[in-house]
């Protein structure tokens, strides 16, 4: 008998490294209650006030008769790239604009993202050597939870801007009143978005081969640019080697790229009008990103935004700060991900260089001890943002410093860091201070374009990916 329990042991821990493969159950019975629209019998956060229920009537009929913007097979297919990155076998590398707005959009903007996301990418693989699953903040990013409800400047009182998809970001009365045709707008661009994005992805832009011609005009001359040019000439060497070797050079692994959607699932109204019944699986699948996160703001665990979350079948993350406790995010966790499917469920902590090392070891123990399985993420951006002169912004340093803590928490505690979760643009602007392209406070008004918060710019963003490299390499 003995004999036998040790095998057994051993078996159950094999059991615990390569989870059995049971994603997606049709039947579970904690859905069978749930429908899209279930969420309205609860609280809904963070919500407009529309003054005409006609027109929202409208516009979400609209929505609900347009085709959907990604599908489940995709969705399923990220989930499983997602459980690779919880078990330390791939890394997420998730980023794009705080807001998407509708006066910024731009196919240049998109492919520039897109660009800065690929070289972030070939980065982290060349020189952290693992597989990188690329997950852009785009193609529906729009919706914003604000701290407060109204917004005074000069002693007016308007209520706050809650994004493109909601209101106007202009301070005047009639930008923020909330309209319901913008909600039609902000699928609309979505489409043309993703649109670009599987162009580039599968279209001969994002081979491997391009990987010279993927640095950006401005970037040629900065420390960050050279780095990466140095990198991409060893892997045009890598891949000349492995052509010697009788690698074909038109296989899909050398010709396009895997890129995701994804944005916070915030306004709700929206997203149902988006969330479909998938025919090969039965199962619900909120058709408006591949990857869909719960807010800091919205993740009570007895109100709207996670009771619908619970019922889509997509992969989903939920924010965590420090003022979450253990057995608070335990709970969540059962609730979001019940039948604990690897890759279902992301945890992407947000606390701040300062508070993380303190704060993120109890989250991380009291889940492991509850077996759960999560991707770790860790967002160094909404801990960090501080006031300057005037604007919101954060400091390189200190996003460095989170990334560097989050790193060693899970070194310390021999867990997995998942994945790495930014705010960041292929722009040259200047929100952010610091980095090698060393933006000072003084240069704040150059470039400062963002509609909510500040973003890491192309070299910033790409000496973050160096950073990342070297400790995936660890
Ligand atoms: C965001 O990701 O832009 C955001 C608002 O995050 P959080 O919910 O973590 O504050
Ligand atoms: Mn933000």
């Amino acid at each position: 008998p003995q004999a036998t329990r040790g095998l057994l042991r051993q078996r159950s821990i094999r059991a615990v490294v390569e989870p059995p493969v049971l994603p997606f159950e049709k039947d579970a019975e904690h859905l069978s209650q749930w429908r899209p629209e279930s969420w309205r019998q609860l609280k809904a956060y963070q919500q407009p006030n529309y003054r005409d229920e006609k027109k929202l009537r409208d516009a979400v009929e609209t929505i609900t008769r347009m085709p959907p913007l990604v599908f489940a097979g995709e969705c399923r297919n990220l989930q499983s790239r997602l459980a690779k990155c919880a078990a330390g076998e791939a890394f997420l590398l998730q980023g794009g604009d705080c807001a998407e707005s509708f006066s910024q959009f731009s196919a240049n903007r998109i492919r520039d993202s897109f660009r800065v996301m690929l070289q972030m990418a070939v980065v982290a693989m060349f020189g952290g050597g693992v597989p990188v699953v690329k997950i852009g903040r785009m193609a529906g990013q729009f919706a914003k939870p604000r701290s407060a409800d109204l917004e005074t400047i000069d002693g007016m009182e308007l209520p706050s801007y809650r994004g493109d998809i909601i209101n106007g970001a202009e301070f005047t009365e009639s930008a923020r009143v909330p309209d319901p045709q913008r909600l039609v707008q902000a699928y609309n661009q979505s489409a043309s978005t993703l649109n670009l994005l599987r162009g580039f992805s599968t279209g001969g832009y994002a081979g491997l081969q391009r990987v010279m011609q993927w640095n950006l005009e401005f970037m040629g001359k900065s420390d960050e640019g050279q780095a990466y040019m140095d990198l991409a000439k060893r892997v045009e060497e890598a891949i000349q080697f492995m052509e010697a070797c009788g690698l074909e050079n038109d296989t899909p692994m050398m010709t396009e790229t895997e890129f995701y959607v994804s944005h916070e699932c915030l306004l709700l109204d929206y997203e149902q009008a988006l969330t479909r019944e998938d025919s090969t699986t039965g199962l619900w699948y909120d058709c408006s990103g591949h990857f869909l996160w719960c807010g800091e703001r919205t993740r009570q665990l007895d109100a709207a935004h996670v009771e619908f979350m619970r019922g889509i079948a997509n992969p989903i993350g939920v924010k965590v700060s420090d003022k979450m406790d253990a057995s608070q995010l335990v709970s969540l966790i059962a609730a979001l991900n019940p039948e604990n499917t690897p890759g279902r469920l992301a945890v992407i902590i947000r606390m701040g260089a300062g508070k993380l090392r303190e704060n993120m070891p109890r989250l991380v123990e009291a889940v492991e001890s509850a077996g759960q399985t999560v991707t770790w993420v860790c967002d160094p951006m909404h801990g960090n943002t501080e006031s300057v002169a005037g604007y919101k912004t954060r400091r390189y340093e200190r996003i460095r410093q989170e990334v560097e803590a989050f790193f060693d928490v899970h070194e310390q505690l021999g867990t997995v860091p998942g994945g790495l979760h930014l705010e960041m643009t292929g722009d040259d602007v200047t929100e952010c201070l610091g980095g090698g392209s060393s933006i000072l406070e003084a240069d704040l008004n150059s470039r400062y374009h963002t509609h909510c918060d500040p973003r890491l710019n192309a070299e910033q963003a790409l000496e973050m990916a160096f950073y990342v490299a070297s400790r995936l390499r660890q």
